[in-house]
């Protein structure tokens, strides 16, 4: 259980503050740092959200005020100057990419506000709690813990796009009743579950769309179709968006898991100098696991690997490897 008190305490007796969160931030990243801004808005005190990604176009609905600030090194003399800095959504601070530097810098009093396993100690105190369906949960109880008053529409929406994205509409493993009272609460404050789902997930260029489909008829399957793993290459993606370092594909694997005979999904995503994969799967497999293998992390279900400067011929038959081996094992211990 998440001392909530202790973090209030914190930001009570500060006044200047950086919110940041990890590469690619999702829905929870982005609803958990503008909830947290919007509070800190209400205590009169002074903050910058900074991020090394700039946020994805489906999310900038929740930033009317354009408080999310794309990292340049003139916030350094801010980053430096802090009192507090409030990490969310993440446990290591290479996630931070090009403002890992300055965060390690900084002399600001550093907290994790997150729900990922295995935090690494970059910080002064870390609150995290695995159970949690979404890290826009933790922010909910922050706020809530504060004064619920404090929860208005905006904060509301910020929290729900939280929750919704984080667990896959509702469908993921950690679906509680709780979170579930959660969304209810804040519907009750003025939140349109149809219109926020809508600006996440129905706004998608024409684009993508074809991106997704070209993705999907080049699928994979290894294992009797135990494994099923997509794959896009630079010149794939090319076709369809020019000059895009990281394109948001984020939803794409998940395509993976609609095979019945699916256990384990994958999206290798070719970067311009090196790989991305995602990994997702059912039951009880653990993909956060097969991630640590190769330098990354995540949660049971769902987790990420970055390997910078590799090539994709080369990542794709390691980690299907590992994959096999891993599986092989699992089924094992189940039978
Ligand atoms: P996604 O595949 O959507 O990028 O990420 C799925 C999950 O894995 C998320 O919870 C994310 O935080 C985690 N994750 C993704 N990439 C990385 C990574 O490079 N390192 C770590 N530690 N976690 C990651
Ligand atoms: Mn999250």
């Amino acid at each position: 259980m998440i001392n909530f008190k202790r973090i209030l305490e914190i930001i009570e007796s500060n006044k200047s503050f950086i919110i940041t969160t990890h590469v690619n931030p999702d829905g929870d990243a982005i609803g958990s740092e503008l909830a947290l801004g919007y509070f800190l808005q209400k205590l009169n005190k002074n903050f910058y959200i900074i991020n090394h990604s700039p946020t994805p176009e489906n999310y900038l609905f929740l930033d009317e005020e354009n408080l999310i600030k794309k990292y340049t090194p003139d916030f350094d003399e801010v980053i430096l100057n802090s009192d507090v800095l409030l990490a969310v959504d993440f446990n290591t601070i290479g996630r931070t990419r090009s403002m890992s530097e300055i965060l390690q810098k900084t002399n600001a009093y550093k907290i994790i506000i997150d729900h990922h396993r295995n935090p690494q100690n970059f910080v002064n105190e870390i609150f995290v709690d695995v159970e949690t369906a979404a890290t826009g949960i933790l922010i909910y109880e922050l706020i809530k813990t504060y004064n619920p008053d404090f929860i208005d529409k905006k904060t509301a929406d910020a929290l729900y796009t939280a929750i919704m994205t984080d667990t896959g509409s509702f469908r993921f493993e950690r679906i509680t009743p709780e979170v579930h009272l959660i969304a209810a609460d804040l519907i009750g404050r003025g939140t349109n579950p149809t219109y926020i789902y809508n600006k996440v997930y129905n706004e998608i260029t024409y684009e993508k769309l074809k991106l997704l489909g070209q993705t999907i008829s080049n699928i994979n399957l290894e294992m009797d179709g135990k494994i099923a793993y997509m794959v896009i290459d630079r010149k794939l993606l090319e076709q369809y968006v020019p000059n895009e370092e990281e394109f948001d594909v984020d939803g794409f694997v998940n395509y993976c898991l609609s095979l019945k005979s699916t256990l384990v999904g994958l999206l290798f995503f070719e970067l311009k100098n090196g790989v991305k994969v995602s990994l997702r799967s059912k039951e009880k497999f653990p993909v956060n696991l097969v991630a640590e293998k190769f330098g990354g992390g995540g949660h049971l279900n769902a987790a990420g690997i970055r390997l910078d400067g590799e090539k994709l011929e080369e990542v794709i038959p390691r980690v299907i490897t590992q994959i096999i081996e891993d599986l092989k094992n699992y089924e094992r211990r189940a039978i």
